[in-house]
């Protein structure tokens, strides 16, 4: 389970309501049975349910099972909101393919204009405690494409996925190292006029991904996929 307190070897936490609710009713776990608890800093904790009743449920943290890893490759994936359901599987599997950072992006072309961060997080939150993945990346506020490039970093590679583009192919282009992200654009595509502002910035490289025309969410995955096996820090 995946918990804001901080963690240590003889501490305890309370669980809020609905992780209350979840590990009572759902899990059906009863005092004295243990779940590993995670926050994204201080490594994964078994801790054994003390007590459940009506002051809520609370744990005592027992012996470390794995310290935070170091990072793994630092990837951003930036993609135009789609319709739910679709957007749920990006937060999923992204998190699962170890995106550090999920930044939803408003183009020229995107239908979903509203996004709902929250429960995007929440989506994120409950794929990292089922892949047994040890911290949860952030779900960014949306912007639009304009913001999300005039605050670009410097430092950070944007790999704009590019359909009918004679561009090279992620996996050639991402060998190397350093923080980098993906662009990933709406059903109807990138317009023109985003197309030659994107190639306008330094830090873009436009790659493909093959070449068929892929819904937005395999592109997202299939590029994912790929800078998880040929890219480290
Ligand atoms: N409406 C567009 C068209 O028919 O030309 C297709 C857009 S596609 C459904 C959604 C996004 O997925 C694209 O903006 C692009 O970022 C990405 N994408 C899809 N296929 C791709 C490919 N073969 N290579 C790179 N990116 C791709």
């Amino acid at each position: 389970l995946h918990v804001t307190d901080a963690l240590s070897a003889g501490g305890s936490v309370m669980l809020p309501d609905d992780q209350a609710h979840y590990l009572r009713h759902v899990l059906r776990l009863q005092p004295g049975e243990a779940v590993a608890l995670f926050n994204g800093r201080d490594g994964e904790f078994r801790a054994v349910i003390a007590e459940a009743g009506k002051k809520g449920v609370r744990l005592d943290l027992a012996a470390q099972l794995r310290p935070q890893p170091a990072s793994t490759a630092d990837v951003w994936l930036c993609f135009a909101p789609i319709k739910q359901g679709r957007i749920e599987m990006i937060v999923e599997k992204a998190t699962e393919l170890d995106a550090g950072r999920l930044l939803p992006v408003i183009t020229r072309r995107t239908q979903m204009q509203k996004v709902n961060a929250e429960r995007l997080a929440a989506h994120a939150r409950e794929a990292a405690e089922q892949c047994e993945r040890l911290d949860v990346p952030e779900v960014a506020p949306a912007v639009t494409l304009e913001k999300l490039l005039q605050d670009w970093p410097q430092d950070r590679q944007l790999f704009l996925c590019a359909e009918r583009s004679d561009a090279p192919s992620l996996l050639a282009a991402a060998k190397g190292r350093g923080p980098c992200a993906l662009l990933v654009g709406p059903e109807g595509g990138f317009a023109p006029e985003e197309l030659d502002r994107l190639a306008a910035l330094s830090q873009v490289v436009t790659v493909s991904l093959g070449p068929r025309i892929l819904r937005a969410e395999t592109a997202a995955i299939a590029a994912l996929a790929i800078l998880q096996s040929v890219r480290q820090n």
